[in-house]
């Protein structure tokens, strides 16, 4: 048996990370498994429903590099395929025509609230029984599935473990509306059967339909699937995680500078355990997913760990990776890299302090444009009078410099001190000031290797103009 498996969102609006989770679970569930993954939009509510949400959709899953074998199937495409389905079960006996009218519905239902019994659809109820019989062929009307109603449904639930549910708690589903159009668990059912899913993997939401479902599949013949019902993800408040805790589209990660492989490790880890590992590369991911390892419980999102991964991917991925990624907050920022060292160094030599794509972008500005000004902190404490010596000591060492490397960049201020028995903190600082514009840099002679001789000739003679001016104003 092939495992097959499917991620079938609504498209009501961006692709969110709970989504997400499940849609990787599913993934990694068919990977694991040598299998397939399927993608199945489920547009059937043409107000909630539509094409930029689709579109959105698979433009988070492609970002993630979940990649699907099959579709995207779309609901409203396979109409025929439902109806076809109800008029087998309606010839079969398992569904029938209901023309019981929303009121008497209604009314019937107050009666039961009233005698503090539970609202349900009775077919044999003395009302609906002769609304029923009453009507004549051709008279507005439902279909509804007949129900068992003997017995329970039981399934072994690959998270939450035996589940029962007695067919007494369920009355007879709607599968066609008026109109004639089959309605959602109908249509899930014909899906999975369809298109040969083995394995349902989604949140808890739904758990609820999946006796009524399973009352379909075996009304239909068809092989009843696997279940895995995800918890759900909560906020760092313990509330459903929503708009109000932050972002919630994967689009957004990606926007606030996350890499895909870092939201992915999150995503995976929230929610799931091998021993305590806490970073897997794809293939690991892939190697050890199993769905007995899910936890029942809802998990907790935590920014503050989502930045550490991110910490740790932008540190270790080969940086030729990181540019790509990089490259759209440059253009977001609005930041040109041709007229500066290769991007891939800078990225080496920054990009360990940076959490985020967006930091390095911001960070980095320095290595290909020229500032107009020193950050005024900075300048205050470290451009003063007491920084002029060694600073043109040092320019004069720097321009005499022929080779430039770092070895001898660190030669170099080796040499200022020596010469000028000085500690290293007052040529590095105001060295780096003069070269970056702030206080804060990875080591100043790998970077001033990256920026180059001749901007950091100009740079340091522009710090000492500015201590000249601040003298001469003092
Ligand atoms: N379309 C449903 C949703 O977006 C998923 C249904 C299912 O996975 O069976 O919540």
């Amino acid at each position: 048996m092939t495992v097959k498996t499917r991620f079938a969102p609504s498209p009501t609006g961006y692709l969110h990370v709970g989504g997400a989770r499940t849609a990787l679970y599913s993934w990694l569930y068919a990977k694991h498994n040598k299998g397939e993954f399927v993608l199945r939009i489920e547009d059937t509510d043409l107000e909630r429903n539509s094409q930029e949400a689709v579109d959105a959709i698979m433009e988070g899953m492609e970002w993630l590099g979940l990649e699907w074998n099959e579709g995207p199937y779309f609901q409203t495409q396979r109409f025929d395929r439902y109806n076809e389905m109800v008029d087998v079960l309606l010839a079969q006996d398992k569904a029938y025509k209901c023309y019981a009218s929303k009121e008497l519905l209604d009314e019937v239902r107050s009666e039961q609230e009233a005698n503090k019994e539970m609202a349900r659809y009775d077919a044999n109820h003395p009302k609906i029984k002769a609304a029923n019989d009453a009507a004549k062929d051709g008279d507005p009307c439902v279909i509804r599935f007949r129900n068992p109603k003997e017995g329970s449904v039981v399934f072994d639930d690959q998270i939450r473990g035996r589940i029962e549910i007695s067919n007494s708690q369920m009355d007879d589903l709607i599968i066609r509306r008026t109109d004639g159009s089959p309605t959602y668990n109908f249509c899930v059912v014909v899906d999975d059967w369809d298109m040969e899913i083995t394995h349902v993997i989604r949140g808890e939401d739904h758990i609820n339909n999946t006796p009524r479902q399973i009352n379909i599949y075996e009304a239909l013949g068809a092989p009843v699937p696997t279940f895995a019902h995800c918890a759900m993800i909560l906020g760092d408040d313990g509330a459903k995680l929503s708009k109000r805790h932050g972002a919630v589209s994967v689009m957004q990660y990606r926007d606030m500078g996350y890499l895909p492989e870092a939201l992915n490790n999150y995503l995976v880890r929230l929610g799931w355990s091998h021993g305590d590992q806490e970073i897997f590369s794809q293939e690991e991911m892939i190697e050890f997913f199993s769905l007995n390892a899910i936890s029942k419980s809802a998990s907790a999102f935590n920014t503050d760990k989502l930045l550490w991964l991110n910490n740790h991917y932008i540190k270790t991925s080969e940086p030729e990776y990181v540019a790509k990624h990089l490259q759209w907050h440059l253009d977001q920022q609005a930041l040109n890299i041709e007229n500066g060292p290769a991007i891939t160094e800078v990225i080496k030599l920054v990009g360990e302090r940076c959490n985020t794509l967006v930091e390095l972008a911001e960070q980095i500005r320095y290595f290909y444009e020229d500032f107009a000004e020193f950050e005024a902190g900075a300048a205050k404490k470290h451009l003063r009078g007491v920084a002029k010596e060694p600073l043109e000591v040092a320019l004069a060492k720097v321009e005499a410099i022929e080779e430039w490397t770092t070895e001898n960049l660190h030669q170099m201020i080796a040499d200022v001190c020596a010469e000028l028995e000085i500690g290293m903190g007052k040529i590095g600082m105001p060295l780096r000031v003069a070269v970056t514009g702030g206080g804060q840099s990875p080591s100043v002679d790998a970077v001033m290797q990256l920026i180059g001789k001749e901007r950091c000739v100009a740079r340091i003679k522009m710090a000492l103009a500015f201590i000249a001016e601040r003298e001469a104003n003092a």
